[in-house]
């Protein structure tokens, strides 16, 4: 008889960002990076054979009902003793006579879905009037700190601890390895990546997330014979874990340079496991950082990556895949927790339009650029903000490389010279009726500059061209609405340099 055990980290999110202190959120996110890694030893100590651990979650198989359950009993102890609120969930599927491998995975799934579905969400709150609250995380139970008159809760002791260590996290390595002979000064907190930004104060929440990743992978396995299936488990996980970290770590060295001595590399990475992705970089860094990604998981997960180091290499899938990223774009003092929401929302929007183009399989983003909370579901506030008598006033999401076009049309219009104080005539006359807004645009364009290489007259006419806007600035739609990029230009417009 063989058991399968499968476990799943409970709550990344909530357990990570449980604190607004930066140092304190990558301990956290640390630490569970290294209890995942330590998962091998236990596996091996319960005489189990480890089939994939990685991005916080994995597989094995048990020749033992009693070795695989207590392994089961063993892992959710460590975790609930090491993260205090932040939970594993395992679970133990026997093999079933004559069934395939996926089969099987699939079944075991399913149970760790409903397992931790049913799993007490709640957190325990103090309600006692004797005891402190913790000042990091304001849920817990604090203990007071007699050398620095702090009251902190174990959870987040653990987290803040951790913080220090946080550059041994893959990811921060991966970054560090690359320019060995550099000493790299990591930012302590959002302002020093808010200081980076042109504009200055601003930083942009990069979240991203494989589309029907588990679809691909019952795919994959449904191809296998039953000898190498496991090794296509371990290859497919290995595959998304590695092309969404080396996505990530390559676009951001192509995009903000390589590491300088004894300045802050301003990017901190908070969730990057298995096809997951949260990270803060510089306002103006963070959409074409999000695009590139997204270009190059595309490209890793299709074909691999090789280079010098081999421990760099890994092998591609041999297929596409895409990703739905969403970038949030905000003053760097804006609370994180919602920040790291919008984004979500974002990254949620971007999905619903990779399903939609799933046919072709697509990476698509969608960005918000934002000064206040979302008070209503993103979709919500568009349709409220950016719709009337069927005019749709934003193209969000995109697709990648209709991005790429919205973002190369900027720079095209910074580099021809486009009045900074023309940019509102971009979007306003967008509300006041169609024909209205068409009759604006011609006066705009009448009064733009016709001198030089490329004045800005034709930078904007470029922009009509390349949305195929008639007549300017609206298309039309199949389903008879009137849409436009020009919001959605404007709106980004100060986060794109040249
Ligand atoms: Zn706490």
């Amino acid at each position: 008889m063989s058991y399968l055990v499968l476990f799943d980290t409970d709550r990344i999110q909530e357990y990570v960002f449980a604190t607004q202190k930066l140092r304190a959120i990558r301990g956290g996110s640390f630490l569970l990076e290294c209890l995942n890694r330590e998962t091998t030893n236990l596996i091996e100590t319960h005489v189990g054979q480890e089939i994939y651990v990685g991005g916080g979650a994995g597989a094995a198989r048990f020749a033992d009902y009693q070795k695989a359950f207590d392994f089961c009993n063993a892992l959710e102890a460590r975790y609930r003793h090491e993260t205090i609120i932040a939970g594993i969930t395992a679970w133990l599927e026997p093999f079933q006579k004559a069934e395939p491998f996926w089969q099987w995975v699939e079944r075991a799934e399913m149970h760790l879905r409903r397992r931790k579905e049913e799993k007490d969400r709640s957190i325990p709150l103090v309600n006692n009037p004797y005891a402190k609250v913790c000042e990091l995380c304001g849920r817990l139970p604090a203990e007071g700190d007699p050398v620095e008159n702090k009251f902190i809760c174990m959870a987040c002791r653990r987290q803040w601890n951790e913080g220090a260590e946080y550059k041994h996290s893959l990811i921060y390595k991966a970054i560090e390895d690359k320019s060995p002979s550099t000493p790299i000064t990591w930012p302590e907190s959002l302002e020093d990546i808010g200081q980076a930004s042109d504009p200055e104060g601003y930083i942009g929440l990069i979240y991203s997330d494989g589309n029907r990743m588990g679809q691909r992978r019952k795919t994959e396995l449904k191809q296998c014979n039953s000898t190498e299936v496991e090794t296509k488990y371990r290859q497919f996980s290995e595959c998304v874990d590695k092309a969404t970290r080396w996505a990530m770590v390559d676009a951001v060295i192509e995009l903000m340079g390589d590491p300088v001595a004894n300045k802050i590399y301003p990017v901190q990475f908070f969730i990057t496991g298995g096809d997951d992705m949260l990270a803060a970089v510089p306002a103006h860094q963070a959409v074409p950082i999000a695009l590139r990604f997204g270009e190059l998981f595309e490209h890793y997960y299709e074909s691999g990556r090789s280079g010098a180091d081999s421990r760099d290499c890994f092998q591609g899938m041999g297929q596409g895949a895409s990703v739905a990223l969403g970038v949030a774009l905000a003053k760097q003092n804006y609370p994180l927790h919602s920040l790291i929401n919008t984004a979500r929302e974002l990254q949620k929007s971007a999905k619903q339009m990779a399903w939609k183009e799933r046919e072709q399989d697509v990476s698509t983003i969608d960005f918000l650029a934002t000064s206040s909370s979302l008070l209503q579901p993103l979709q919500d506030q568009r349709a409220e903000e950016l719709e009337y008598d069927n005019l749709r006033l934003t193209q969000r999401p995109y697709t990648i490389k209709e991005a790429n076009i919205l973002v190369e049309l900027i720079r095209g219009l910074k580099r021809s010279g486009f009045p900074r104080n023309k940019v509102n005539d971009l979007w306003r006359p967008l509300y006041r009726g169609r024909l209205a807004a068409c009759l604006d645009f011609l006066v705009l364009l009448s009064r733009l500059s016709d001198q030089g290489g490329t004045p800005p007259q034709q930078a904007l006419v470029k922009v009509a061209e390349e949305f195929a806007l008639s007549p300017f600035p609206w298309k039309l739609t199949a389903d008879f609405n009137y849409i436009t990029p020009l919001l959605d230009l404007a709106e980004l417009y100060d986060f794109i340099n040249l």
